[in-house]
């Protein structure tokens, strides 16, 4: 563990990190940022939830001229999502830094208005690839002093077919800059990539075998016609806080998900066909405890930044044991006892003895115990969605929808949980138990002078 205070930052900046709860670097970041302040090039892999979003986070605020109305830096995401995450936290460790300008760049908004944003230029842009070309090509974005590129997530980014646009895109940004790399895995095509556009990078990788000694690993066998009794036997049995369930398909997550509901396990469900609105939705109804249970596919599940996860189930056992060592690393962080549970069908069984060799394990393939399952009312989330349709662009703030909610004898400050503003909808998750009454208290009241419509998010 090393401290933040060891790098070369100033005393302001690291009280933020301190604030932030920051004590200490994460390995990536131990390893990475000292090459990063030096002005190296850095290839770098680390699984997700490493924190390689700080790592060039700071890289990138600890070299912005902030007198130079110019954009600086440029941060390539894959998704939309990714974008929205990678900017919340650059405005987290900038808190201090007033009249910094950090602009996200993604589709799903008019290209005009982004046109027009931009006349105001920022000092940082963070986007997707499809929409920050768009923009180039329509003249209305200069990176021609750019001197940081950070690739994110760069094997999803290739997954997601965008090596053209970021090669057109590195034709706007000088040649003269630093550049950074980050993946989670550095298949061929990364490395193939990262030789055209790194100059003398470092490379920094941190393993992941560490963690399989905090997570708990279980493996049973099971027919293919009843895993999904197998599951919920195993739900009940450890009773995780929140658990993210793995299939293989997207065909796989709808059905399991139905099999789910259908017997009176609450689950939501996540995949690639889903639109982004949807996507952004499920995301914030399991993060703020209005479900247990998440069912997703490995593209899914990728980049997602959901902390704190009880449990990873492997319903379908991945077909690499990479992955399966990247699945389960999702869960025991931060200290706490992870908990992953594979089900493997009788012709996977010799998968285990590959797994064992992987993990230096010996692990055994144990039954399942059936009798678990009894009632499912424990299962019930505690918490639960609901959202009026104003956000950040009607000038909702949280504290606004905490007050409405909390005034005149309403509901207690500790019933109300998460609150999550996108542009036109804010989403707060409230106990389930007074549910009714919140509901009632948002469509009755105003905020701001306004009536919202509201909405309840529930299965
Ligand atoms: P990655 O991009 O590697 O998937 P993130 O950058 O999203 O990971 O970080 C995962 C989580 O860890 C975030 O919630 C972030 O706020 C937190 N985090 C990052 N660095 C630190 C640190 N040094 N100490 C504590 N928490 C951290
Ligand atoms: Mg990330």
């Amino acid at each position: 563990m090393c401290s933040f205070s060891s790098l070369p930052l100033s005393p302001q900046f690291l009280k933020n990190l301190a604030d932030m709860e920051y004590n200490a670097m994460t390995p990536i970041q131990e390893e990475s940022l000292p090459a990063i302040l030096e002005g190296c090039d850095v290839l770098a892999r680390a699984k997700t939830g490493s924190g390689k979003t700080a790592a060039f986070g700071i890289g990138i605020l600890h070299n912005i001229n902030l007198d130079r109305y110019r954009v600086q830096a440029l941060v390539l995401c894959p998704t939309r999502e990714l974008a929205e995450q990678v900017t919340a936290e650059l405005r987290l460790l900038a808190r201090y830094t007033h009249n910094i300008k950090i602009m996200k760049i993604t589709g799903g908004m008019p290209l005009r208005k982004q046109q027009h944003s931009l006349s105001h230029e920022a000092h940082i842009i963070v986007g997707t690839p499809g929409r920050v070309l768009a923009l180039l090509q329509a003249n209305s974005l200069q990176l021609n002093e750019v001197s940081m590129l950070v690739l994110d997530e760069a094997d999803r980014m290739l997954d997601m077919g965008f090596i053209d646009p970021i090669t057109e895109i590195l034709s706007f940004v000088p040649q003269e800059r630093q550049t950074l790399f980050f993946s989670a895995t550095l298949p061929d095509e990364i490395r193939h990539l990262s030789k055209k556009i790194l100059r003398n990078p470092r490379s920094v990788s941190v393993d992941e075998h560490h963690d399989a000694s905090v997570i708990e690993q279980h493996f049973h066998e099971v027919h293919p016609q009843d895993k999904g009794r197998a599951l919920m036997a195993l739900l009940s049995l450890h009773r995780p806080e929140s658990s993210l369930i793995f299939c293989n398909t997207k065909e796989g997550c709808r059905t399991l998900g139905e099999e789910l509901m259908g017997a009176g396990f609450h689950a939501l469900v996540i995949h690639g066909d889903l639109e982004q609105k949807e996507r952004t939705e499920v995301l914030i109804r399991f993060s703020n405890g209005s479900s247990r249970v998440l069912v997703a596919t490995d593209v899914a599940a990728r980049g997602l930044d959901i902390s704190d996860l009880s449990a990873v189930f492997n319903y379908d056992l991945p077909l690499e044991t990479e992955t399966y060592v990247h699945r389960i690393g999702r869960t025991g962080r931060a200290g706490r006892t992870g908990l992953a549970i594979s089900l493997m069908k009788p012709v996977e069984k010799h998968r285990l003895t590959l797994i064992n060799e992987f993990l230096s394990g010996n692990y055994r393939l144990e039954p399942v115990s059936y009798s678990g399952v009894k009632e499912t009312q424990w299962f019930e989330p505690p918490m639960v969605t609901l959202s009026i349709n104003g956000g950040r662009r009607n000038k909702i703030s949280a504290g606004d929808l905490l007050g409405a909610l909390t005034a005149r004898g309403g509901i207690e400050g500790s019933q109300v949980g998460r609150i999550d503003r996108q542009d036109y909808i804010t989403f707060v998750a409230v106990k389930r138990e007074v549910l009714p009454q919140a509901r009632k208290i948002l469509a009755q009241g105003r905020i701001k002078g306004n009536r919202f419509k509201v909405m309840v998010h529930e299965a």
